[in-house]
């Protein structure tokens, strides 16, 4: 029974999480300007203050993420095999479709990750 609640908080707590990734992505969507588009050399790193780096949980290192909060995050999921990720697949550093302007982490991770099909 606790085993059940434990997983119906995870989900909850996921799921309102996604929604903030998924407005933030509509509310992104409009905004991409060209250096949305510009090679991940070019883009600023995603600051790890930024308001909405922190609600989803993004960190620089996959191995970092919060245990206790992601409960469903596994090391695998990377930024590099997210589907929300852009650029050439060799960079350390490459857009996000969430962050227009900015760069993130191949290694990194949020809780917006979704596998790359
Ligand atoms: Fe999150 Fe995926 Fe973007 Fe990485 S690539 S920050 S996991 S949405």
């Amino acid at each position: 029974m606790k085993n059940s609640n434990m997983d119906r908080r995870d989900f909850v707590r996921f799921a309102s999480l996604s929604a903030v990734g998924l407005v933030a992505l509509a509310s992104n969507a409009q905004a991409a300007t060209p250096s949305a588009k510009a090679p991940a050399a070019d883009l600023p790193n995603l600051e790890l203050d930024n308001p909405t780096a922190k609600a989803l949980g993004y960190v620089e290192d996959t191995k970092n993420a919060d245990k206790t909060k992601f409960k469903t995050h596994t090391v695998e999921q990377k930024c590099l095999n997210c589907r929300f990720i852009q650029g050439e697949a060799t960079k350390k550093r490459r857009p996000c479709t969430l962050f227009p302007g900015k760069s993130v982490a191949s290694v990194g991770w949020c809780v917006s990750w979704a596998k790359l099909a």
